[in-house]
């Protein structure tokens, strides 16, 4: 762990519709990185406005809306893009490829890459553990996962089984705001989860103010995301998945939401 002074700061900047861009910042090092950089202006932005230097780009997977900025942000800062090794050939301007368990630093600050294939082939997520933090790209939002694109209901199960074991305080930071309807959706299949309840009423009055409503926890997640809570008896009765098999318990959920 760190003391006060080491803490990275996080800025989380909202752009396009319901994308979330993030700004990591070492200021012992005066490095920075742009997580899922949609685009590229608003970065520069806050980047001037702090007089912050862009060392690094890490992208989670090669869609649009996460790789847009790369190319501009390259050329303008000469920042090093990391992204998934094997999505080299679709991610702009990637300059280093990464793998399950390789680390990556920010500073002395590191950060474990967790490979969690489901909503593309080639998603992967990275782990500041001694901060306590995760980017988890499409992979995990608040009370909802990513839609499955390139993988497998097992994958992506698999996938979030492995965010679902880092420590429970452990803060999630993704890259769209879903809540809201993740939530209402949540309620279909678990109606009398009480801490759903008490979350929704939150989240909503959140969103009547124009709040983000990420980041949240693993914590957090454990109690009110359906695709965490495969193994509720309560859930399971819900959709007719008593007695199945976890995944196939998991992969319902996920059909369930494609078509709320
Ligand atoms: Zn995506
Ligand atoms: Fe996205």
């Amino acid at each position: 762990m760190y003391g006060l002074k080491n803490m990275l700061t996080i800025l989380q900047l909202p752009v396009l519709n319901d994308n979330y861009i993030y700004l990591i910042h070492d200021h012992v090092s005066g490095e920075t990185a742009a997580v899922d950089p949609a685009v590229a202006q608003p970065v520069l932005n806050v980047l001037e406005q702090k007089g912050w230097q862009l060392t690094t780009i890490l992208n989670t997977h090669h869609h649009g809306d996460h790789v847009g900025g790369n190319l501009d942000l390259k050329q303008k800062t000469g920042c090093t893009i990391i992204a998934p090794l094997s999505d080299q050939n679709r991610i702009p301007g990637i300059d280093r490829g990464v793998i399950e368990g390789d680390v990556i630093t920010l500073g002395k600050h590191t950060a474990r890459v967790i490979s969690t294939p489901g909503h593309t082939s080639g998603h992967v997520v990275y782990y500041f553990a001694d901060d306590n933090t995760l980017f988890c790209g499409d992979t995990l939002f608040v009370m909802g996962c990513g839609r499955l694109f390139e993988g497998t209901a097992e994958q992506m199960w698999h996938s979030l089984q492995k965010l679902k074991a880092l420590p429970v305080a452990t803060i999630i930071y993704c890259a769209h705001e879903y809540t809201q309807t993740n939530g209402r959706f949540a309620l279909t299949v678990e109606p009398g989860n009480r801490k759903l309840q008490q979350r929704m009423d939150v989240i909503n009055q959140q969103r009547t103010n124009h709040q983000p409503t990420v980041p949240s926890t693993i914590e957090q997640e454990m109690a009110t995301n359906p695709f965490f809570r495969e193994d509720s008896l309560a859930l399971q009765e819900t959709i007719k998945m008593v007695n199945k098999k976890p995944v196939e318990v998991f992969a319902e959920i996920r059909r369930l939401k494609n078509s709320f």
